[in-house]
């Protein structure tokens, strides 16, 4: 039980927190895996909590959502059904890619979305890396694309001459033709930045925190978590892919199809310094794609790189503060969760790498992440998917490789949409119950008409 609940009065109550949600010890909710937690969930009583937002999915999409909602003001339960966030949000590689955001739409999202990352990061303790990306051109095409994103954003991105990138990074040797600098981009530790982020929701007293709490059904402003109820005025789910039957519940229906990538950690070879990444990875982001020269270049990785393109073998390094470096990443091929790693692409990611690095690399961990996809979306513009399957509810996934960048800045705006649109109407509060669940249950067959217990 935790400190400030009184049995008595916990046990069927309506615990009804006005504005905000009271604190019941300090970080109760980020305690660590305690494994007998679900089942005495079972036998827990049940319990009302009342907010103004709840959030579904402890991951980074959710935790953002939350932290938003916490900087209007709001009262946040946040619900995961796991003892600690477990999806992509601590898969990824912790790059920040804004340069891949430089030509997205009005300027002022990518900006906002890092001005509020490195805020959070500095804040949560865990500072980003400012060292940016270094993107390594092999061939005239890939230089063209750069240069024409370069021009765009003259601030954000410069070039690098052969003999600039090759001196950064001496092993990549003769091929180089030149290199793209992306200065905005930020590094934050995939393993411990959900984490954080959470401790600083958690430390909030106007915040809760709620993990091995699986929502299995949630509508007119109740979510329900086992013997969980939150009551809220707005309620935002944020599942990533990893959700288990609750959004085929829902009216807002499951369109996305998932893809398994693989990706690697590789041990030693530097401390921090910029991600690094090459011509390929650039087809996977839309600004690059989608810019002057890119046809060319595309049809040049074919020919040359034919395996590679068709897997999306496209290495991003990105060095950890630790020491080592996560290498993504190579796409499992077909739709669904892929039950195997296939070692041959795993294979190609490292020779991609090696050509990169110039030395032997040391597989420490192998890993695979599941990530959605638009059909609809057949350049893979959008970052997020977002569904309201019924007023005062939001459902957001992340789609693409820049929705880490983007979490803080789409929470900014689910957030405002949702509190500009009509306020949904809230269920009527039950009485508060001093009974024990036994009685409560007993009370509910008596008041059936027509039936005698
Ligand atoms: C290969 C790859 C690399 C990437 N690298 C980057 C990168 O470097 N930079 C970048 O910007 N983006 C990157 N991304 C994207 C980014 O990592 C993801 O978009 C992001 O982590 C998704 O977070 P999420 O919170 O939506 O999902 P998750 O991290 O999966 O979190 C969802 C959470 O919801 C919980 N949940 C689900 N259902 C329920 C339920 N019914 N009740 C309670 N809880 C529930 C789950 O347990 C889970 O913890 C990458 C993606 C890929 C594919």
């Amino acid at each position: 039980m935790r400190r400030g609940e009184k049995s008595g009065l916990f046990v069927g109550a309506f615990l009804q927190v006005p504005r905000g949600v009271r604190r019941n010890g300090p970080l109760s909710a980020v305690a660590l895996p305690d494994p007998d937690a679900a089942q005495r969930s079972l036998h827990s009583p049940k319990r009302t909590i009342e907010t103004d937002v709840c959030v579904v999915g402890g991951g980074v999409v959710g935790v953002a959502h939350a932290l938003a909602a916490r900087r209007r003001g709001l009262g946040v339960v946040l619900l995961e059904q796991e003892a600690r966030a477990h999806g992509a949000s601590v898969r990824h590689s912790g790059h920040l890619f804004f340069t891949a955001l430089a030509g997205a739409g009005t300027d002022a999202g990518p900006l906002a979305a890092r001005e509020l990352w490195l805020e959070l990061a500095r804040r949560a303790g865990t500072p980003a890396g400012t060292d940016g990306t270094i993107i390594l051109a092999h061939s005239r095409e890939e230089l063209e694309v750069m240069q024409a994103v370069a021009g765009e954003h003259p601030g954000r991105a410069r070039m690098l001459t052969r003999r600039e990138a090759t001196t950064l990074l001496p092993a990549a040797g003769e091929r180089i033709t030149g290199a793209l600098f992306g200065l905005m981009d930020l590094l934050v530790d995939p393993r411990t930045i959900t984490a954080a982020l959470t401790r600083l929701l958690a430390k909030d007293a106007q915040a809760r925190v709620e993990f091995r709490a699986h929502v299995h059904a949630l509508g007119g402003g109740v979510v329900e978590a086992g013997p969980l109820s939150v009551r809220a005025g707005n309620v935002i789910v944020c599942p990533g892919a990893y959700d288990h039957g609750l959004l085929a519940a829902l009216p807002a229906g499951e369109e996305l199809v998932s893809e398994t990538v693989q990706m690697l950690r590789l041990a030693g070879l530097r401390r921090l310094g910029p991600a690094i990444t090459t011509g390929i990875a650039l087809l996977e982001h839309p600004v690059f794609a989608n810019a002057p020269g890119a046809e060319a270049l595309r049809a040049r990785l074919e020919l040359e790189h034919p395996a590679a393109v068709e897997h999306g073998v496209a290495p991003l390094l990105a060095p950890l503060a630790g020491g080592g470096l996560i290498v993504s990443q190579a796409r499992s091929g077909g739709r669904g969760r892929a039950p195997f790693r296939a070692e041959r692409l795993d294979a190609l990611l490292l020779e991609a790498t090696r050509a990169l690095l110039g030395c032997d690399l040391e597989v420490r961990e192998r890993w695979t992440l599941r990530v959605l996809r638009d059909p609809a979306d057949s350049g893979a513009e959008q970052d997020f998917h977002i569904r309201a399957p019924e007023s005062g509810v939001r459902v957001v996934r992340a789609l693409s490789q820049r929705a880490l960048a983007l979490c803080h800045w789409q929470a900014e705006k689910t957030l405002g949409e949702l509190l500009d649109a009509p306020a949904p109407a809230r269920p009527p509060v039950p009485p508060v119950l001093t009974v024990t669940d036994l009685r409560a249950h007993a009370d509910a067959f008596r008041s059936r008409p027509g039936r005698s217990v």
